[in-house]
């Protein structure tokens, strides 16, 4: 798989309850995948553009395959009267010609429309030997998006520190002490003041751990999207760096244990 690229068939997520799901909404005629990220992932929908293989995950009327937006919206009017309103991209362009039926024929004062309808369909390249995939757009600087949050470009110190998602798991630990913090600008800055930050809380040797404790859990999740094209929800990452925060704890300062499962306990 290309950098920035997801494939479709193997994306689950785990619901706050715990039950894995598919994210695929499969609908007797095929497979919604716009419709399924778009309702569990809103916020990366923008950000992410078909790239059309084989046509088999790929819905005709209702994925932006081709143009600006997808055929229902670009031609309601035809999608109002389509007899397979859900019919794959595989089977909508059969080898002699576009297999799309209406429950009418069109009136003539459609016929406009009909052309512009067809010569969209003849921008159509045809189909490739490959998967259909999601393909993570760049931003205008040409950089990719961060995949947990999908709203600005991934670095360094945006992925660690200053991502919405990560910001949580700072906010987590830092209101477990008590702390009001701005954070600093890169990672190796937060480095340098963290050890140094107020004395009692410093001198606790779990939290020295903290960094290292966020940084693998993000890491972790962000390879899990971009890789795995799966993902977990805030909350599931959260529990997550805890656990993984605990059992660090555990292993490394056993002397510890006690107040800090009554730390965690608290959260
Ligand atoms: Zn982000």
């Amino acid at each position: 798989m290309l950098y920035g690229e997801m494939s479709f068939m193997t994306s689950t997520v785990k619901k706050p309850s715990g039950v894995q799901t598919s994210k695929v909404v499969v609908s007797p005629h095929g497979v919604g995948v716009w419709k399924a990220i778009r309702s569990l992932w809103s916020l990366m929908a923008g950000k992410i553009s078909l790239r059309v293989g084989n046509g088999r995950k790929i819905l005709f009327w209702c994925d932006k395959w081709l143009g600006h937006g997808p055929l229902k919206e670009l031609f309601p009017e035809f999608f109002s009267i389509a007899t397979t309103p859900n019919i794959s991209l595989e089977s909508a362009k059969g080898v002699h010609g576009w297999n799309i039926t209406f429950r009418r024929l069109q009136h003539d004062q459609e016929l406009e429309r009909v052309v512009e309808f067809f010569k969209t369909l003849g921008s159509f390249q045809g189909f490739k030997d490959t998967e259909d995939s999601l393909i993570w757009k760049p931003t205008s600087k040409g950089t990719y998006l961060c995949f947990l949050c999908g709203a600005a470009g991934e670095n360094n110190s945006h992925l660690f520190i200053h991502c919405p998602v990560t910001g949580q798991l700072w906010q987590l630990f830092l209101n477990m002490v008590g702390i009001r913090w701005s954070m600093p600008a890169t990672s190796v800055d937060l480095l340098k003041c963290w050890n140094q930050n107020d004395g009692a809380v410093s001198q606790k040797k779990w939290w020295k751990l903290v960094p290292a404790c966020i940084w693998w859990t993000i890491w972790k999740e962000r390879n899990y999207r971009a890789f795995e094209d799966k993902y977990n929800f805030v909350e599931k990452t959260k529990m997550n760096c805890i656990f993984l925060f605990y059992f660090w704890c555990k292993e490394s300062y056993a002397e510890e244990a006690e107040s800090l499962v009554d730390m965690i306990g608290s959260l």
